[in-house]
């Protein structure tokens, strides 16, 4: 039995985006993104919402930008601290109080977010799994379009700044499978500050971006734990051993190729094959 994953509507590609540190400028980003059909995740540090730090954006702001927006809001740390070296109690501190802010102030439950300065290690993997955090966002452009395995240590595949990234773009859009039936789904994962256009006067690399993704009908767009959830309801279809039938547990309808065949796996039902 041969299966591949698809994204909802058949779809063998998939966006999002992730932008850190909830500054100003996120208000003009999240207008280009929704001019343009794209989706992305918000990565907040709970214990700066306030117009006491350089360029944030208060509370009162940032609720008002991301609730309803279509947008996800995630994790980035408390206060932002550099944790390289720290210990297993800075870190626990760190994250679970910035889960309890966020979730307070936003009304959702945090699923994941982006480390900080990019620091990374096992002990701070560890924290997040202890707080049923489902994935982080690492600052390593993976260049690829693969999609992720280990979601705690989920690699973008570039930041908009890259040189390559218009390169990259063209690639994603140019994968072609010689059979649709048999080809492996693809993600196509952005991540930036949105000062950065602010300071670099370069906002138009997020408009050409936008309008050359806006052209194409093939490309799923999603917030990051969407992406992951959406995932992570394909990877626990259950299959019968003769490949006649398909148990979908979750929630999610599922988007599947088996056996060259187009299966819809509806949520909380077994599909019969025909
Ligand atoms: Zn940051």
């Amino acid at each position: 039995m041969q299966r591949f994953m698809r994204f909802p509507g058949w779809k063998a590609k998939a966006m999002t985006l992730s932008y850190d540190d909830a500054v100003v400028f996120d208000k003009r980003l999240v207008e280009i993104m929704q001019r343009y059909g794209l989706k992305g995740t918000f990565n907040v540090n709970g214990g700066m919402l306030s117009d006491t730090f350089y360029r944030r954006m208060n509370e009162a702001d940032a609720v008002e930008l991301y609730k309803n927006s279509g947008m996800e809001v995630a994790m980035h740390g408390l206060d932002h601290a550099f944790l390289g070296g720290c210990t297993g109690a800075d870190i626990l501190k760190e994250y679970y109080e910035d889960k309890i802010k966020l979730e307070q102030t936003f009304g959702t439950i945090m699923r994941g977010g982006a480390y900080a300065f990019g620091v990374c290690n096992d002990e701070i993997v560890n924290v997040l799994k202890t707080l049923g955090v489902s994935y982080f966002r690492t600052t390593v452009s993976s260049n690829s379009f693969d999609i992720p395995t280990d979601w705690l240590r989920l690699k973008p595949t570039c930041r908009h700044a890259a040189e390559n990234l218009f390169e990259l773009l063209d690639k994603f859009f140019a994968e072609q499978p010689d059979k649709e039936y048999r080809a492996y789904p693809k993600l196509f994962y952005l991540w930036g500050h949105s000062y950065e256009y602010e300071d670099q006067n370069n906002w138009e690399i997020i408009e050409k971006f936008g309008q050359k993704v806006a052209e194409r009908d093939d490309i799923w767009h999603a917030t990051n734990v969407e992406i992951y959830d959406y995932v992570k309801a394909y990877e626990g279809l259950i299959f019968s051993a003769a490949g006649d039938k398909v148990y979908n547990p979750s929630g999610t309808d599922v988007y599947l190729w088996l056996n060259q065949k187009r299966v819809l796996a509806k949520a909380n039902t077994t599909t019969v094959i025909e």
